[in-house]
């Protein structure tokens, strides 16, 4: 690999016998990957549960996938069975980023290391997190809108406030909002989260903000991710509105790209997830075999200062979805611009 840099640290350059796949025991077993996840019932999820799976796979690893489907106690349950079946690494995507804190502390004291995978473990010594630029996610939100809507009044749909990443999504849009909001330029009159992500609750805060501020207070729209934009788009639809207030997402979910393709949604932020599972599936086998992997950056999670990778998110609106999703295989183009 030309674009990996030296580091003399790596077992594999020391042990010029060990040909075998990194993701192999000494034995020649595969090492076995838990893997913890949330909910199966997201187009995302489904996509980083393959995406890990495989990455993992190329390097002789075996993983283990279970679903919470949104229940804490369930997701510990989940974990605590792992844990018992000697799992050599424990990767999780948490509900609750609380809650989870439980599995953390239990792995450890069965001597298996955790990784936070997309969405981080809050109060628990978590040994590796990798993920995307969080606070950038909702920065690119912000900024791609301002562009549009300099002055005037916004709404903030949240996600949910169980997930870390829903208050780094807000923290890095309202970062980027406070110039024009300090000026006097932009006031956000509407701001709610989402109980656990569902559009159901999106389309709820869309109505109260139209009912609160009527359809001519409302100049721009920034939801949490695409799942929730949808249920936003969908009461504008409703309101004749669609396509008129600019709004923002974020996952380049299929429907979100067609709807920046048709006009009712503006932008949309990109996250490359085959490059999230194929990092966390090295640095999972990585920690299986006790090494700690290199972290660039720091988060902290309220207890410690996790050691961190995030990956650059990117926006995308209607003049680059050729050149990132489809480009990159995300999205095919028949199913992001029809059959010719
Ligand atoms: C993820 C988003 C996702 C959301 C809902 C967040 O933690 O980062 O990509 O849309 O959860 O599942």
């Amino acid at each position: 690999e030309t674009s990996e840099e030296a580091d003399p640290g790596k077992s594999s350059s020391e042990d010029p016998a060990s040909a075998a796949l990194p993701g192999l025991k000494p034995s020649g077993e595969p090492l076995v990957i838990g893997f913890t996840m949330d909910t199966l019932l997201e187009e995302r999820w489904k996509k980083d549960r393959d995406l890990f799976v495989e990455a993992a796979e190329k390097l002789g690893a075996e993983v283990v996938v279970k679903s919470a489907n949104g229940d804490d106690a369930r997701q510990i349950a989940q974990a605590e069975t792992m844990i018992s079946q000697g799992v050599d690494v424990l990767v999780i995507v948490p509900h609750n980023a609380e809650a989870t804190a439980a599995i953390v502390s239990k792995a450890h004291k069965a001597g298996i290391k955790v990784l936070s995978y997309d969405r981080l473990v809050t109060n628990a010594d978590v040994d590796l997190y990798v993920s995307f630029d969080n606070i950038e996610v909702g920065r690119l939100q912000a900024e791609a809108i301002m562009k549009l809507v300099p002055k005037g009044n916004y709404v903030y749909i949240g996600g949910a406030d169980t997930d870390n990443n829903a208050r780094q999504f807000k923290e890095g849009a309202f970062d980027a909002l406070q110039p024009s909001i300090d000026r006097g330029d932009i006031r956000v009159v509407y701001d709610q989260w989402s109980k656990d992500w569902k559009p159901v609750y999106a389309s709820e805060n869309m109505r109260e903000a139209l009912e609160a501020n009527g359809s001519d207070g409302i100049d721009a729209v920034i939801v949490a991710n695409d799942a929730t934009a949808g249920g936003a788009v969908q009461v504008l639809e409703k309101n004749g509105l669609a396509g008129r207030i600019p709004v923002a997402g974020q996952d380049a979910d299929l429907a979100s790209i067609r709807r920046i393709v048709a006009g009712t949604q503006t932008m949309t932020v990109y996250k490359p997830i085959g490059r999230l599972a194929e990092e966390t599936a090295k640095f999972a086998v990585a920690l299986a075999k006790g090494e700690q992997p290199a972290a660039t950056r720091r988060v902290n999670n309220g207890k410690i200062e996790v050691p961190s990778v995030l990956l650059p998110p990117i926006a995308v609106d209607a003049s680059n979805i050729d050149e990132t999703v489809i480009a990159d295989g995300f999205h095919s183009r028949e199913d992001v611009y029809g059959a010719e």
